[in-house]
């Protein structure tokens, strides 16, 4: 029978906009890549009668339930309270809850108190999902014969059950679709990529589709096969898709599959055995922060220059100051002059550099908010490129460290094909 599930976020927190639902959509893509459906996903109020409510209409229209938040210790969280008495069962102490959440405690140099002793009064009956990442457990309950899954609110506990116990009991209990997903991470405007997949879009077999999911100057395109459980032992030619769409994006294509640029950009820096540096303006430390964000990047990156001001520029960087006067701070100049300074001020053999009016004031006719030069340095000599972005300031600073990643990558892309 395949799974169709039903997603209850209860939390006031979520309703007024103080934390962002991302249980909702780790849920809805975790429970789709495991082949279930998700048909419905409700935020609502800790509050009995709501949490009521939202139960009858789930059971009444999914196969299976699963709640998130509102097992605290505190007089605010209804959860489970509110499940047992609408399921008619009764809470009583489940003495091995008791000792873990004491155990935490203590470890934590905290002592257990009537609250958290809260959270180990479980409805009699329940399936108890130890928490292997904090206090609350999980709970399996069977209301009107349907089961209830019940999950903490904290994000990380939550993940931590779904993967120790709920996919996998999903993956014993219902036969679900088959599904294979695969991404490609790009740098390629989505209409101009539409025309390019246009002739693959239009011969994809029924199982398969293609999503386009744009970004800030990058795009994911994914490839989906999702054959659903009586025919999944349908054979779908994913691989050669797959394959055929590999060689048509190659040009754009930084990464596959959760690699960001600045990973690509690292493992493409450690197989030529050079390392980056970066001389930063207009983008303040965003695009060193990104690189330093790539676990191991201390093997293939240095640091850089924080050059905000001009004079900072020239005297850190080596900018002659006469190209403040007749090119102006934001210029092609200025961009190769700071990405060769920070070279030889680190001993790098790469280098990348950024300036620009980030916004949304000091733009001038010719120089309009939102305009950026990046230079790359590497070995083979220094260039530096226009970009011409938008009017939002954070949005221009990251969409300025994407152009200078994805440069320092078709740089060196082009010097491995050339040795
Ligand atoms: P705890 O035992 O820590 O109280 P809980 O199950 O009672 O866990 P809540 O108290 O409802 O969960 O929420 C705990 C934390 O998790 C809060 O910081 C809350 O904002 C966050 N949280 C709750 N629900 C969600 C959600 N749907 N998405 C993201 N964060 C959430
Ligand atoms: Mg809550």
């Amino acid at each position: 029978m395949p799974a169709t599930l039903e997603i209850l976020c209860i939390g006031d927190e979520l309703l007024i906009g103080r934390t962002v639902n991302t249980n909702a959509t780790w849920l809805g893509n975790a429970l789709t890549e495991a082949g279930a459906y998700v048909s419905h996903s409700v935020t609502l109020a800790d509050r009995v009668t709501d949490i009521h409510q939202a139960l009858q209409l789930a059971l009444s229209r999914a196969d299976v339930v699963i709640t998130t938040g509102g097992l605290g210790p505190t007089g605010d969280d209804y959860t489970v309270a509110a499940l047992a008495q609408y399921a008619g069962m009764p809470l009583e102490l489940h003495a091995p809850t008791l000792a873990h959440i004491d155990q935490l405690l203590r470890a934590r140099g905290r002592q257990p108190n009537e609250y958290s002793r809260k959270m180990a009064l479980l409805p009699k009956g329940a399936t108890v999902l130890p928490n292997p990442a904090g206090a609350a457990p999980g709970l399996l309950m069977h209301i009107a014969d349907k089961p209830v899954i019940i999950l903490p609110g904290v994000p990380h506990e939550m993940k931590a059950l779904m993967q120790d116990h709920v996919l996998p009991w999903l993956h014993r209990h219902y036969a679900l679709d088959k599904v294979q997903y695969h991404t490609w991470h790009l740098v390629a405007a989505e209409s101009e990529l539409a025309a390019l997949l246009a002739a693959q879009e239009a011969g994809l077999p029924e199982a398969c589709s293609l999503a386009y999911n744009p970004g800030l100057g990058i795009l994911d395109l994914r490839l989906g096969m999702r054959i659903p459980a009586p025919d999944a032992g349908k054979q779908v030619r994913f691989e050669q898709i797959r394959a055929e769409i590999s060689r048509i994006v190659a040009p754009w294509c930084y990464g596959e599959n959760g690699v960001s640029l600045a990973m690509a950009l690292g493992q493409a820096l450690r197989t030529q055995g050079l390392q980056l540096a970066v001389a930063e303006s207009c983008t303040a430390g965003l695009l060193a922060n990104t690189i330093a964000e790539v676990s191991g990047a201390s093997a293939w990156y240095v640091g850089g220059a924080l050059t905000y001001s001009n004079v900072l520029k020239t005297q850190l960087l080596g900018v002659p100051p006469v190209l403040f006067e007749t090119a102006g701070a934001v210029s092609e100049e200025v961009a190769l002059a700071m990405a060769a300074g920070v070279a030889g001020l680190t001993g790098a053999q790469v280098a990348l550099s950024t300036t620009g009016i980030a916004g949304p004031e000091g733009g001038t006719p010719d120089k309009p908010v939102g305009t950026v030069w990046i230079g790359v340095h590497t070995p083979a000599g220094t260039v530096a490129r226009r970009f011409l972005f938008e009017k939002d300031r954070r949005r221009n600073m990251q969409r300025a460290v994407h152009a200078a990643l994805w440069m320092a990558c078709k740089a060196l892309r082009t010097a491995d094909q050339s040795s």
